[in-house]
């Protein structure tokens, strides 16, 4: 169903809106139902070495859970998938897996097959050849590092693109692996369509450097800390490692990166965890300096009691805000009902503040995710009215050497070859010196599959890029990258 297809049958409910607000109580889905966990406690499930040592990583660990409550026609549509089409390696936590296809009773045979290619979390974490698109499977203009972070990194794994502000990858590692994710140049295992890079510093050297960056930059206030999942950095180390930052009088805002408060919550519930975090939150209180967790959800299933105890945890810890940055995609909340449900999930059920949707960025293979900038602006207009202000979440276009922009910032649009135009206000790293940097205007482009007849035929002729072309180009690119790392 398009976007517009869903905007338009919105029903009115007896109140006569378009979108029917109720609150709904949140409820953790009984694992039970899985066949591989039919005898899994409660103490084992709030367990985090429970939740990690049983992460579904490979198709023969999902036939082992699932059994034949699947057919066989999904774990080959996976098995191809994973051969041929995706960027990420496959790492699903309980948690995540158990919010899949929450309620499905099975009726008859295929049908929780069914329900589980629908599942909205299914669609990202573990996507199948079947979701993807057979005419564009990846836009001619997609690349593996699609925001150019590499290109600004100030020191290794340190992307200074804004003024203010620079985002530190500590790790290339997740506690879970997203289908979609935009580091996929760097985060995870390699699959067999993307050899991933690695970092070449240790990490005690990297870490030294990106904090001697911080302290002879006084322009940064601002540091997201982030990789990876910062959850998967040893609690030790993270600590010391905003000890430092903190140490630093320019640092005003720290914000931490962590999907898993939503994908393994039990990490952030270890006691450990709890009273580690409430030592940086006092000296950040005491220092003035805001600490925040920004977290990923993309879809109200997501949000279970344990991720709002997990939340309400963080906030008793000292952390002064806990806000989510979801991603929008296709097949999993790309219509305003999802995204609004979705927020106000956030906000009722877990006290996560909704903050940002980010379109899904432009890597390889993943057209089927993304919307067109025009529906991205359709979307945000359903949305707003529903929310407190202060907890509308804006929707953004990162686009590629700017940044991001609300989607309706755009200075100019192609709506036939699906091309829109940026400006920004600000140079990046890597535009000191550059006098066109403030007036050009930067490109970003929309799936060629929404776009008219009249596009995709001009596309059809300009575009085309085979997949073993791409891939070679991908991997000269991860050589080229490597070889500049080694030479650091
Ligand atoms: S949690 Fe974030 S960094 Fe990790 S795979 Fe998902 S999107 Fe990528």
């Amino acid at each position: 169903m398009s976007i517009e297809t869903s905007i338009a049958s919105l029903v009115e409910d007896q109140t006569g809106q378009p979108y029917p607000y109720r609150r709904v109580e949140l409820v953790e889905p009984d694992w039970t139902r899985f066949p591989g966990w039919r005898d899994v406690t409660a103490e084992e499930w709030a367990s985090v070495q429970w939740q990690r040592s049983h992460c579904v990583k490979n198709v023969r660990q999902l036939r082992e859970l699932m059994g034949d409550l699947l057919d066989e026609r999904f774990y080959a549509d996976l098995e191809r998938d994973q051969a041929e089409r995706a960027t990420m390696s496959m790492l699903v936590p309980p948690q995540m897996m158990n919010t899949m296809a929450p309620t499905t009773e099975p009726a008859g045979p295929g049908s929780l097959t069914d329900a589980f290619y629908a599942d909205p979390v299914r669609h990202y974490m573990i996507p199948v050849f079947s979701d993807r698109r057979t005419d564009w499977s990846s836009h001619p203009y997609a690349t593996r590092d699609s925001l150019h972070e590499h290109d600004m990194w100030a020191t290794e794994g340190l992307t200074h693109r804004y003024p203010t502000k620079v985002l530190a990858e500590l790790l290339p590692t997740c506690p879970q692996y997203c289908g979609h994710c935009t580091r996929m140049d760097l985060v995870g295992n390699s699959t067999p369509v993307i050899e991933k890079l690695k970092f070449a510093g240790k990490p005690t050297n990297r870490i030294e450097d990106m904090l001697d960056y911080l302290r002879r930059t006084p322009s940064v206030r601002d540091v997201v800390v982030s990789g990876g999942d910062v959850a998967n950095m040893p609690w030790p180390r993270l600590e010391a490692f905003l000890m430092s930052v903190l140490e630093i009088e320019n640092v005003r805002d720290i914000r931490l990166a962590t999907k898993a408060l939503v994908g393994l919550p039990q990490h952030w519930l270890q006691d450990d965890v709890r009273e580690g975090v409430a030592r940086v939150a006092g000296l950040a209180r005491a220092r003035g300096v805001s600490l925040a967790i920004h977290t990923h959800a993309n879809h109200a299933n997501s949000i279970t009691p344990l991720v709002a105890d997990a939340t309400r945890a963080m906030l008793e810890a000292g952390v002064r805000d806990v806000r989510n940055q979801g991603v929008l995609l296709n097949g999993v909340n790309a219509d305003p009902h999802a995204l609004l449900d979705l927020c106000f999930r956030l906000l009722d059920g877990a006290q996560i503040m909704p903050y940002y949707f980010y379109m899904c960025d432009m890597i390889p293979f993943s057209e089927h995710w993304r919307v067109s900038v025009a529906d991205a602006q359709r979307l945000q207009h359903h949305i707003m009215g529903y929310l407190p202000g202060f907890a509308t979440p804006r929707i953004v276009c990162d686009v590629p050497f700017v940044g991001k922009r609300w989607v309706h910032q755009l200075a100019d649009y192609d709506t036939e070859r699906g091309i829109s135009y940026w400006t920004k206000n600000y140079r990046t790293s890597i535009e000191a010196v550059d006098p066109e940097a403030l007036t050009r205007t930067f490109e970003y482009y929309d799936p060629i599959h929404t776009l008219p007849q009249a596009g995709r035929d001009w596309w059809a002729e300009h575009g085309e890029l085979d997949t073993s072309a791409l891939k070679a180009a991908e991997m000269a690119e991860a050589s080229r990258r490597t070889a500049a790392l080694q030479a650091w």
